[in-house]
């Protein structure tokens, strides 16, 4: 059977380069298709197209923006078959569950939201004498730097308030999961003016082409903290705005007045939704000692009952770790944490066969010092802390240089809040954890990144502020 080679959007236009590169199905090793590895005049053409069609986008009317954004929701919906199969089969998220499909709809309500959001003008001031107003206006250019773990959802993220906003877009998808990127894009396309929304792949510099690309106006990225450091030193030849989202190492405290039987289900997908592959999962989970044997033993139910294989198996609910270099990452941690003695529960060591699995691993007796707990593990095993005193739980939650996401777990919801104030994160959930929502800003703190994603202050975070001062004496 011959191998697709997909192809990058560029002015409208399908786009191919001399060069590819090959894109796995991780449940398989199979290769499921040939990606473009962009050339630098490729990432150059494609900020042209974006920048040259910018202004007659910005001047539509905020009804037509939208109007756009709703045929786009549209087309996610008539495609959402095809863009779910092809994310099961190159992200490895399965079809069912908190799977692909779920990663498609969410697509479409974050696609239909900033669809029906308002920047309304601001009054920053007014007297008789002058009126001072805040407009909103687009920033230019953006471009979007997307990743492998929620590939076309982030994606989403990036490309609808900016588009919303009146800014044009150029996307570069990870390596790891470019085909469903390309794909979506291409789709999206099909009810968008030429240049609107562009997109270029690679390997190795694409990136760093774009970020630091004359033309680019603002960087949107979601990944590691050491490449967001590098984007920033980008923005410094294009003095592009920017806004990142770089992941974490989530704490989850657990009181010891829950009912461990009632919240095991939200700690479990809480922590193992797409395979821990998520940037606000929990990583690591303290839990108070009157109840830490019976959490375990919950969570090792769970884990037992959720079958693992190829995502596009009916009843398949979760799949492998989506790269080798990912993988190698969580096996790195696991020899760590088993020369420090840890006890596993349960999983501890990659499964034989085709395809990058790793089991639902609980690591307990694992000291707060060890890299399991300190390291982000971005993957399926979860060291699980014991503590007697609620002061050091915090403090050991509280000591790393990330903050995106934390999350606190009683059933007496004063105390909940006082700890939740206590806790340092961009996102404090109380009783449930990752459940991001449209109209909800999220963004991180510390090393997690700056910028918030979502509602109207994600919409805000795509413009710039204009100020129209008007002296009303000679109006
Ligand atoms: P990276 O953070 O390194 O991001 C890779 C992407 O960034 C690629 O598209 C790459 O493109 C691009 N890139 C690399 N250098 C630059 C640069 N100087 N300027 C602009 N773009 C650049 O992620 P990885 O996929 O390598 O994963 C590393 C770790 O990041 C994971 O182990 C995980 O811990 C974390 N991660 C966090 C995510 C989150 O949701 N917060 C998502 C995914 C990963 P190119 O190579 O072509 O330049």
């Amino acid at each position: 059977m011959s191998v697709i080679i997909y192809t990058n959007t560029c002015n409208g236009q399908a786009i191919t380069s001399a060069a590819t590169f090959e894109s796995y199905n991780p449940a398989t090793g199979e290769v499921l298709g040939l990606v473009p590895s962009s050339t630098q005049e490729q990432v150059q053409a494609a900020v042209a197209a974006a920048k040259a069609v910018q202004p007659a986008w910005a001047a539509l009317s905020d009804e037509e923006r939208k109007g756009y954004l709703m045929q786009m929701a549209k087309v996610l919906e008539d495609n959402l078959d095809y863009l779910a199969k092809l994310v099961t089969q190159e992200q490895g998220k399965p079809l069912a569950g908190p799977g692909s499909v779920f990663e498609i709809q969410g697509c479409i309500g974050w696609t239909q939201v900033p669809a029906s959001l308002e920047l309304p003008v601001e009054i920053a001031f007014e007297d008789d004498t002058r009126r001072d107003e805040i407009h909103r206006t687009p920033i230019g250019v953006v471009a979007a730097i997307a990743p492998w773990n929620w590939p076309l959802l982030i994606a989403t993220w990036q490309i609808m308030p900016s588009l919303r906003t009146g800014n044009t877009v150029v996307i570069k998808p990870s390596e790891y999961t470019s085909i469903c990127t390309l794909e979506m894009v291409r789709l999206l396309n099909t009810v968008l003016p030429a240049g609107v929304l562009n997109s270029v792949s690679g390997s190795g510099e694409v990136g760093g082409w774009l970020s630091s690309a004359l033309g680019v106006d603002k960087i949107m990225f979601t990944g590691s903290s050491s490449t967001g450091a590098k984007i920033i030193q980008a923005s410094a030849k294009n003095y592009a705005r920017v806004t990142l989202e770089l992941g974490g190492n989530d704490a989850a405290i657990v009181l010891p007045d829950v009912d461990p039987a009632k919240i095991a289900q939200g700690l479990f997908w809480g922590s193992f939704i797409n395979m821990g592959q998520t940037c606000a999962c929990i990583k690591r989970l303290y839990v108070h000692e009157a109840v830490h044997d019976a959490v375990v033993e919950e969570l090792n139910k769970l884990a037992a009952a959720m079958p693992m294989g190829n995502g596009l198996e009916e009843g398949v609910v979760l799949g492998p770790v989506q790269n080798r270099m990912q993988f190698n990452k969580i096996v790195d941690l696991v020899e760590d944490a088993k020369q420090q003695a840890a006890n596993f529960v349960c999983g501890g060591a990659a499964m034989q066969g085709a395809g990058n699995f790793f089991p639902i691993t609980l690591v307990t007796q694992i000291d707060n010092a060890a890299r399991l707990v300190q390291e982000e593990q971005f993957g399926p095993v979860l060291p699980i802390v014991k503590f007697s005193n609620l002061d050091e739980a915090i403090q050991m939650a509280n000591a790393v240089e990330v903050g995106l996401g934390a999350s606190v777990w009683s059933s007496n919801p004063e105390q909940a809040r006082e700890v939740a104030n206590r806790m340092q994160a961009g996102t404090v959930w109380i009783n449930q954890h990752g459940t991001i929502h449209p109209m909800v800003p999220f963004g991180g703190i510390k090393q997690s990144g700056f910028g918030v994603e979502f509602g109207v202050d994600g919409l805000k975070a795509v413009t710039q502020p204009k100020i129209i001062s008007i002296n009303k004496a000679l109006a």
